[in-house]
């Protein structure tokens, strides 16, 4: 018996990168995934690849707000209702701050902002009538410290921080928990264009000496999404070796 045996979980971006290890992960701990993405047919070959049975693939732009609400519907038809919510996709387009055009503000807030909401309303209503249910943001620490150059992407990581926070505090009497993880730097595409001097400096200030993997952002969703974090809500959980003290 493996702790999340039999639950569906949505894993949104979890066609690569932080959200493939996200996926992995629940798949191991005995969950049904569903991988959802903007390119489908990475959604489905992602699924295919997971450890255990049961996991289907979905192309979604989250940011649309009417294909959040055709996935979710899709989902829970086919898998079942679902009890885990993974609010991962996200997207930068960094500039400096006199820079930055509306467009690169309003597609960065859209999609690791909006997208989280338009995911988690089609959610909410069934896991509160089931009394039961966890919804997890990837935020990251540069909502936490701010970062030049991001002034679009951290506003997007801090609103998903206070999301987490009053949504906690809305639905914890129902038996819903919510909570955010913060990951500092982690190899990812998103990760991969930064220039070796940046990168330098960048391992320099963390303690822990190195950059974090996508599986160790897994790890820690595997736990918050399990039994042994039943008492654990509203927090914000940094994952980034200690990049953020
Ligand atoms: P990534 O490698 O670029 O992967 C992004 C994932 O999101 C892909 O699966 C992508 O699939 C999906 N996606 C992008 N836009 C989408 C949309 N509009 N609708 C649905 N899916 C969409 O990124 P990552 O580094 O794994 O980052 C994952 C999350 O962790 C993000 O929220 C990011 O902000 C956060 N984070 C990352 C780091 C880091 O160092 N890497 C640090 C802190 C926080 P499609 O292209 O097929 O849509």
């Amino acid at each position: 018996m493996k702790e999340l045996d039999g639950q569906v979980a949505l894993v949104t971006g979890g066609s690569r990168g932080i959200g493939l290890a996200i996926a992995q992960e629940l798949g191991r701990a005995g969950a049904k995934v569903a991988v959802v993405g903007r390119n489908g047919e990475a959604a489905e070959s992602a699924a295919a690849s997971l450890e255990g049975a049961g996991h289907r693939g979905y192309a979604c732009d989250v940011s649309d707000a009417e294909a959040a609400k055709t996935v979710i519907g899709k989902v829970e038809e086919e898998l079942g209702p679902i009890e885990i919510l993974v609010n991962n996709a996200g997207i930068t387009k960094d500039n400096i701050f006199i820079r930055m055009k509306e467009e690169q503000w309003d597609d960065v807030l859209a999609v690791n902002l909006k997208g989280a909401f338009n995911m988690t309303r089609n959610l909410a209503r069934g896991m509160m009538k089931r009394r039961s249910g966890v919804i997890l943001n990837i935020t990251s620490v540069v909502g936490i410290v701010g970062n030049a150059g991001q002034v679009n992407y951290a506003a997007s990581k801090a609103g998903l921080i206070g999301f987490t926070k009053s949504l906690a505090k809305e639905l914890a009497s129902r038996g819903i928990r919510c909570n955010a993880i913060a990951p500092g730097f982690i190899k990812t595409d998103m990760t991969a264009e930064l220039p070796e001097a940046t990168l330098e400096e960048l391992q320099a200030r963390i303690p822990l000496g190195r950059f974090g993997d996508p599986e160790d952002v897994g790890g820690l969703v595997r736990f918050l999404a399990g039994p042994a974090a039943r008492y654990i809500t509203g927090q914000v959980v940094a994952v980034d070796g200690g990049m953020a003290i």
